[in-house]
């Protein structure tokens, strides 16, 4: 695909430095504009982690683990299930969920030239360039650090070893889940994903039984219906289709797996295999995760 070409370069140092220097002026403060762009870049990495444990620290969240100062990344392959326990874990911990599937859609919902051209590559399954997604992402940590935001559950970032190198250049995540689940059930679970055209929830139309044999138990997901006011606005993800799916997965498997040996290097990988549906699968994620014992925990 030719705009695929034009839109992706290699890597080199100058354009991770450039991406660094994006989140680092997402994370610092103002006042340390004043040293302009000439500062040692090592400087600023410095000044950007310790701007953002302050504006964490001073969150005004009524979260009980407030002060925590969660720094978590959820890792696995499209249709797992990262955004729903992500966005449980957030509104658990009183988190931001950030997931930058969901920046990347909304940016390209305007119209323009980029945006069609990225819109190519969303649509056929592969990732949009390092300095795009860094420069969306960077412009969400600005605005929720501006609301005081505290510490942020990554859902969709990092997806690849540069990504993830610059993210551990600016910050300290403290815990990366990669969640794993059966592969006969991620394509299932995409092509039966809906979403309501106009709150936004996410449901799954798709039944999953798999019969268990000598090897891995019976595994039973039912479908998450919508309620009746968004029966009738159910929409489909353009990039939900079997052939694009299944290009997901492959670059899945080729970009984004070895971010997870990047952090099981770094002793920050958390795998944990998904047993079924929500109610199953939910309190034992609590257990692996420690907030087992927290009444909230129940209600999320
Ligand atoms: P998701 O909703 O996480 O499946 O993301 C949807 C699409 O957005 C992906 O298939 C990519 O095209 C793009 N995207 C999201 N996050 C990233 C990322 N970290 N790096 C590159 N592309 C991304």
């Amino acid at each position: 695909m030719a705009v695929s070409h034009r839109l992706f370069r290699p890597a080199t140092t100058t354009v991770k430095n450039t991406f660094s220097s994006f989140l680092i002026r997402s994370i610092s403060s103002s006042s340390s504009s004043s040293s302009g762009s000439s500062l040692d870049p090592k400087i600023d990495l410095e000044e950007a982690a310790s701007q953002l444990e302050k504006s964490s620290s001073t969150s005004t969240s009524p979260s009980p683990y407030k002060g925590r100062n969660f720094h978590w990344v959820f890792l696995g392959c499209p249709g797992v299930g990262k955004g729903t326990y992500a966005s449980r874990l957030s509104s658990l911990l009183g988190v931001p969920h950030i997931a930058t599937g969901d920046l990347v859609r909304e940016e390209l919902s305007s119209s323009g030239l980029l945006s069609s051209q990225l819109k190519e590559l969303v649509n056929h399954g592969k990732l949009v360039p390092d300095e795009f997604i860094i420069s969306l992402l960077s412009k969400r940590l600005q605005a929720g650090k501006e609301k005081g935001e505290s510490g942020y559950i990554l859902d969709g970032f990092p997806r690849t070893v540069t990504q993830a190198e610059i993210l551990e250049g600016v910050t300290n995540i403290d815990l990366v889940i990669n969640l794993k689940l059966r592969e006969e059930a991620l394509l299932a679970k995409c092509l039966g994903r809906r979403i309501c055209s106009e709150c936004g929830a996410n449901y799954n139309v798709a039944c999953i039984d798999i019969k268990g044999d000598d090897d891995s138990p019976r595994m039973y997901m039912p479908p998450l219906l919508p309620p009746p006011n968004c029966e009738s606005k159910l929409i489909s993800r353009a990039d939900d289709t079997e052939e694009v799916v299944k290009e997901r997965l492959r670059i899945y498997n080729k970009m984004t797996q070895p971010v997870e040996e990047f952090y099981k290097k770094r002793r920050k990988l958390l795998e944990f295999e998904l047993p079924g549906g929500i109610p199953e699968s939910w309190p034992r994620l609590l257990r692996a995760l420690h907030l087992e014992n927290d009444k909230q925990s129940a209600i999320a």
